[in-house]
């Protein structure tokens, strides 16, 4: 029987990922899942960035047992407890102090994309402006306030309203290599005629993650972040999925240098997999009244002991320095794969744990990650038209997995033999227009 009829009766046409990944997972440990039939799975996709340090890694899921053992408290709204004195103490010292960062951590609703609301808001609040600059390809969650400011078409248009007060800029890239998209920003600020009022805040990612894998170069942050600084525009960085040590540094923006006015934080951030989301806020810009943005799991306990055992990770630079070392292995290994298939049109993106393939065939990378699915890997597709296949490994993972995975997906590409990939679909386009024509 298929084991999937009862998600197929049940559950939600809206379902996503057990299209993609069509089994029923039972076991995880590190990198590896296991499913009902006993088949093993890499996992090159970690929840979407939610699982940096691989699924139940074992000295988290002791504090955790430990912590329901003793009837710690598991749900207390936004009240005091211990966990959470210990996870603000955690973070303030292993986190922000070290890197000579002063922010007010505010607990959000436990999604990424209410840590995007809140901000959005408190960037209203505090200028009194409503528009939001934003970029092309950018995603930042699917509630309405983040739909406005995420830029793929068939997102927008889930939200059956009008999407408004943002605006949206060419990323880093976007009109090309030679154009230098802050100049173009600025021509619109500067000029009071251009229809295009100053904002509230620009609000990007460092790296697109569902929007592509486009990299924005540092220089190009630090020009952004003078430019608001020069138009009193906040800066928000939504680090949801970039940061938590994704691209090497625990956030993303580290290296260029820039330090945003607000930063939002999840999917790694409680460190196991449990819900968990924060907005960081320069004190200054910290004038939200008491309940202004509430929420009945703003900060939830056990989200809070699992996370203070995986700033653990940050006090020493062990897995940054085994992330920088993986990541060049990855791209040598992407740009080798793209040069002996030159067929596939291959362009190497990304940078850290987070990079990818853009395929220059269309369909060809949900191809690639549906033949390494059943191959045993676990990848995720990513891009307006689902072009790139994106590579997440957990950031723990040993250089023995990592080979294991980027040889399924080596493999996977050979299968497919994409030059008769690529004639069946033109086969296949014209026969529809021959019917398209007798009908
Ligand atoms: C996943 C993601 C979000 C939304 O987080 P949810 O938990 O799915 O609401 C927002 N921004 C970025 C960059 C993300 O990757």
């Amino acid at each position: 029987m298929n084991s999937l009829r009862i998600f197929d009766e049940l559950e939600s046409e809206v379902r996503s990922y057990c299209r993609s990944f069509p089994t029923v997972f039972t076991q995880a440990s590190g990198y590896r899942l296991r499913d009902d039939k006993n088949k093993e799975y890499i996992d090159f996709f970690s929840g979407a960035g939610a699982l940096n340090y691989g699924h139940n890694p074992p000295q988290i899921k002791a504090k955790l047992i430990e912590y329901l053992a003793r009837d710690g408290i598991v749900h207390s709204l936004d009240m005091a407890t211990e966990a959470k004195k210990e996870f603000l103490k955690q973070f303030n010292e292993v986190i922000l102090k070290p890197r000579k960062m002063e922010y007010k951590i505010m607990f959000t609703g436990p999604t990424g994309t209410n840590a995007v609301e809140s901000a959005l808001k408190l960037a209203r609040k505090v200028t009194g402006r409503d528009s939001i600059m934003c970029f092309t390809n950018a995603f930042h969650g699917m509630t309405m306030g983040s739909l406005s400011i995420t830029g793929n078409a068939k997102k927008r248009q889930g939200a059956g309203i009008p999407l408004g007060n943002a605006v949206f800029m060419p990323y880093d890239g976007y009109l090309g290599e030679n154009v230098d998209t802050v100049d173009y920003i600025r021509k619109y600020l500067d000029d009071s005629s251009s229809g295009v009022s100053l904002p509230a805040a620009i609000i990007l990612e460092t790296l697109q993650g569902e929007g592509g894998l486009n990299v924005a170069c540092f220089e190009w942050l630090r020009r952004i972040e003078a430019l608001c600084q020069e138009k009193d525009i906040l800066l928000i960085v939504d680090d949801i999925q970039a940061g938590c040590g994704r691209t090497g540094t625990f956030f993303s923006f580290e290296p260029a240098g820039i330090s945003p006015d607000i930063v939002c934080l999840s999917k790694s951030i409680s460190g196991y997999g449990l819900p968990m989301a924060i907005t960081l806020i320069k004190p200054e810009f910290d004038i939200w009244s008491a309940g202004e943005h509430n929420g009945t799991f703003r900060g939830h306990n056990l989200a809070f002991i699992s996370a203070i055992e995986s700033m653990n990770y940050w006090k020493e630079d062990t897995l940054s320095e085994q992330v920088g070392n993986m990541e060049k292995d990855i791209r040598k290994f992407l740009v080798d794969v793209v040069k002996k298939h030159p067929e596939i049109k291959g362009e190497v993106r990304g940078r850290g744990f987070m990079q990818g393939i853009a395929c220059g065939v269309d369909g060809l990378a949900e191809k690639i990650c549906s033949t390494a699915f059943n191959r045993g890997l676990i990848m995720e597709t990513s891009g307006a038209r689902d072009e790139v296949v994106k590579i997440m490994p957990p950031l723990t993972i040993d250089g023995a997995g990592l080979q294991e995975g980027l040889n399924i997906l080596k493999n996977s590409i050979e299968d497919i033999k994409v030059q008769s990939y690529i004639n069946s679909k033109r086969k296949n386009t014209s026969t529809q227009k021959c019917l398209r024509a007798s009908g």
